[in-house]
């Protein structure tokens, strides 16, 4: 059977590619090739953008009540096949059924916050704010706006953006992952099936060179991106440098501290559950424990009797921890595993051996544990995003969170403890955008918004909730005076260079 080519979407309908580049996209599971994806060239990205842009002045116009029921038709579609997409994402990315389809429901909370965009649009309107003056603000949409994802939620992510994008009047470019292009491709059908006009939703399929031409593009107003670091920080001054508002959600390292009244128990099923879920490719992922006090061998020791347990194969089986997404990320991560070891950390549990119950050539690195690790290590210091959960000890919450804010990325954390002083202070003095207090991954509902700080985060504005509303409109006020003919005597008439004042 030969390899099938994937293509764009523009415009309502699939767009093969014009360039002679393509990547190959794999089962993570089995190692097989299973399609070809089309590497945009610039002209792809001129046709993708220039559709974009047609359908921006009609849908702009669209009333917000037709917007509406196209997002609840959306939604109505996407909840009686949610499976099929749930499929897409294993399929492509290797993250068991059942997590994939909870990234599922997570990308669909934002189309149910979109379906209230009528409330969330209103403006703001004070009567007779300078006499005979009223003053309206309303927000409207930007035009043709670009969303790029990385691999591991290839639904999900750009599912934070698009809703809010579409339902407040905006056109959209998605750049998905060239690793895992079709769950894009699948929601743009749905787009069509639910009723959406074409054009309003198009999918530019490509690497960097799709990325910089969506950056640099004079059409394409605001750009939505989340990846790693590096990338983040480069696109962000790139977009910006070329006047486009610009969000761009970068990597992470997330530390979990447990104190000594904690429930250990809890904190070590949770410690298991965000350590290796999805294989750690989640950028709330759980990587560190900080083991606060003497707790650090009861701790490391509940981990580990727990890990040892999980199994590793095709998510498609049964199995509790998938693939990592390709041959170069399981080989990456077992880098940092012999590098954890050539350190000095204490290796508990290898996941180098793993036996998978899948067969054939996965891309398997099984859940991995490491104790005494040194903030000096680069299984400390790096984003490994594989399924290696580092133990720390320190002696007591100040060194926890000294630790934790000397770290470069602030984008998750959490705090296991039954004391609820400690944990108000933890919330107030940790420099991170999303904690959690005995919840291992704080991952905002839809009407919050999602976020880190520091490298975890270029740009003002987070993700969805009332900052996605924002980010995807652009205020404006209007200050109005209407003539009463039957009060024209009271007007301020004549002639007056003075700056207005209000009275
Ligand atoms: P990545 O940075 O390699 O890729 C992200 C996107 O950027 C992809 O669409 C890719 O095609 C494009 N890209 C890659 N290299 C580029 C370059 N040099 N120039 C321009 N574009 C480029 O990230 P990834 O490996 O796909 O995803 C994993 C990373 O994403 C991790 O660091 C993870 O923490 C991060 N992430 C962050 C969040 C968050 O909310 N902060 C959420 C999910 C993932």
């Amino acid at each position: 059977m030969s390899t099938p080519t994937l293509t764009h979407w523009a415009a309502g309908a699939e767009l093969p590619g014009t360039g002679d580049r393509f990547a190959d996209v794999t089962n993570p599971a089995t190692g097989e090739v299973t399609a070809r994806v089309p590497l945009a060239s610039s002209s792809d990205v001129e046709a993708v953008v220039a559709a974009a842009k047609a359908a921006f002045p009609e849908w702009r116009d669209t009333s917000l009540a037709r917007r509406t029921q196209i997002l609840f038709a959306f939604r109505e579609l996407l909840n009686s096949r949610s499976a099929e997409l749930a499929a897409v994402i294993t399929a492509e990315h290797g993250k068991v059924l059942a997590d994939a389809a909870g990234e599922v429901a997570r990308g669909q909370e934002v189309v149910e916050f979109a379906c209230g965009m009528p409330h969330l649009l209103k403006g703001g309107h004070t009567e007779n704010a300078s006499t005979g003056v009223d003053v309206t603000s309303i927000r409207q949409p930007l035009g043709p706006v670009a969303i790029i994802s990385p691999f591991n939620f290839p639904a999900m992510v750009p599912m934070w953006f698009f809703p809010i994008a579409i339902a407040t009047g905006n056109t959209v470019v998605v750049k998905p992952s060239e690793k895992v292009p079709s769950a894009a491709l699948w929601l743009a059908r749905l787009w069509r099936e639910a009723g959406l006009p074409d054009g309003v939703f198009n999918v530019l399929n490509g690497d960097k060179v799709a990325v910089d031409g969506l950056l640099t593009h004079p059409d394409v107003r605001s750009v939505s991106f989340v990846g790693s670091t590096p990338v983040a920080r480069y696109v962000y001054e790139t977009g910006t440098a070329h006047g486009k508002r610009v969000q761009a959600l970068g990597g992470a390292k997330n530390h979990m501290v447990v104190l000594p009244d904690a429930d250990l128990d809890l904190a070590a099923d949770q410690a298991v559950n965000a350590g290796y879920g999805s294989a750690g490719e989640r950028c709330m992922a759980i990587s560190a424990v900080v083991a606060v006090g003497g707790i650090g061998d009861d701790l490391v020791d509940r981990i580990a009797k727990r890990t040892v347990t999980l199994r590793t194969g095709d998510g498609t089986r049964g199995a509790d921890m998938g693939p990592l997404v390709t041959a170069a990320a399981r080989d990456r991560v077992s880098g940092y595993v012999d590098a954890g070891e050539a350190a000095g950390a204490t290796l508990v549990v290898d996941g180098r051996q793993v036996s998978p119950d899948a067969g054939g050539a996965g891309f398997f690195v099984g859940p991995t544990l490491f104790d005494h690790v040194g903030t000096d290590m680069s299984i400390y210091t790096d984003e490994i995003f594989g399924p290696v959960l580092s133990i720390l000890r320190v002696d007591t919450y100040d060194e926890a969170v000294a630790l934790i804010n000397a770290n470069p990325y602030g984008n998750g954390t959490a705090i296991f403890t039954n004391d609820g002083g400690a944990a108000r202070r933890f919330q107030n003095e940790v420099e991170v955008g999303m904690i959690g207090v005995n919840v291992p991954v704080p991952v905002p509902m839809a009407y919050y918004s999602f976020g880190g700080w520091k490298n975890s985060l270029f740009g003002d504005s987070h993700a969805h909730g009332t900052e996605g509303v924002h980010f995807f409109t652009r205020g404006k006020v209007v200050t109005t005076r209407w003539l009463d003919p039957a009060r024209r005597a009271e007007l301020p008439g004549g002639l007056n260079l003075g700056f207005p004042r209000n009275d």
